[in-house]
């Protein structure tokens, strides 16, 4: 009973954070995490293991990093180099790639910010206005519930990595398209290389798909699965939460199994 109470308690404290009142009824999940993109997802599809960071010596420039003649892939550091190369480099790589069309429209590359080793690193799935005009990711209305979400979990933003699939903004904040990911996909893995986070958070449907090759964020989120080696905990995106009040418990669970990766419970408040 005390257990019981003890998490009525912390669901009440993270809905204040949320700045809800808590629902005390069953969450009714509709739909998809977030994006028309993840609709009609069911069936999970399974990836096999890759490589570490499969790079196309081609593209190795660590100076002044650009893309091969030709190729549709970003340049970033060799696999080789990753143990030396630090988040910098990634994101002096990020600024100069041209991989994709999403470089037409940007104003500025969003890489990614935090701690160079963080134990949980959390991605989303692309820059929005916000982000594009800042250069920082989750810096808007999403960003601040992530931050609360953060905070409920006992870490400050600065402790953990944010970042997204795609780091130029798709326009009109549509879902970035499966090229677009497979461009930018070598940062992310990248950036996961260097930063060897003890667990992942993924936030919605588009990192579920990119990381893990998983379609249904509804039924997958809070299940735990695993990318090379890595713990994964799928949740909700942020901006899905503001619409979707709802689904701020089951999040909360997620968040929980996140901490539970790491052998912690939520901060008592
Ligand atoms: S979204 Fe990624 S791959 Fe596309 S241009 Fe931006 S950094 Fe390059």
């Amino acid at each position: 009973m005390a257990e019981l109470l003890d998490n009525l308690k912390q669901l009440v404290e993270l809905d204040r954070s949320f700045g809800i009142e808590f629902q005390g009824k069953p969450a009714v999940l509709p739909g998809e995490g977030l994006g028309a993109s993840a609709a009609g997802r069911t069936t999970p599809v399974s990836r096999p293991p890759s490589p570490v960071v499969p790079l196309p010596a081609a593209n190795v420039a660590p100076a002044q990093p650009q893309a091969a003649p030709g190729s549709q892939r970003p340049a970033v550091p060799a696999a080789s180099g990753l143990a030396a190369a630090d988040l910098a480099a990634i994101a002096s790589a990020v600024a100069g790639c041209r991989a994709c069309g999403l470089c037409a429209q940007r104003t500025t590359t969003v890489p990614g910010e935090g701690a160079p080793a963080p134990e949980v690193v959390f991605i989303g799935e692309g820059p929005g206005a916000d982000e594009d005009a800042s250069g920082r990711p989750f810096v808007g209305a999403a960003g601040q519930l992530l931050d609360k979400m953060i905070t409920a979990m006992g870490f400050a933003r600065s402790e953990v990595f944010i970042c997204n699939v795609v780091k130029c903004r798709p326009p009109g904040n549509r879902a970035p398209e499966p090229d677009e990911i497979a461009a930018c996909q070598p940062f992310l893995e990248a950036q996961l290389g260097v930063l060897k986070p003890k667990v992942i958070c993924l936030l919605g449907a588009t990192p579920l798909k990119a990381l893990l090759g998983l379609s249904g964020i509804t039924r997958l989120h809070g299940q735990r699965q695993v990318w090379r080696g890595i713990p994964v905990i799928p949740t909700f995106h942020p901006a899905y939460l503001l619409r979707n009040a709802e689904a701020k418990k089951p999040a909360w669970e997620d968040l929980k199994a996140v901490l539970g990766v790491l052998g912690r419970e939520p901060p008592r408040r």
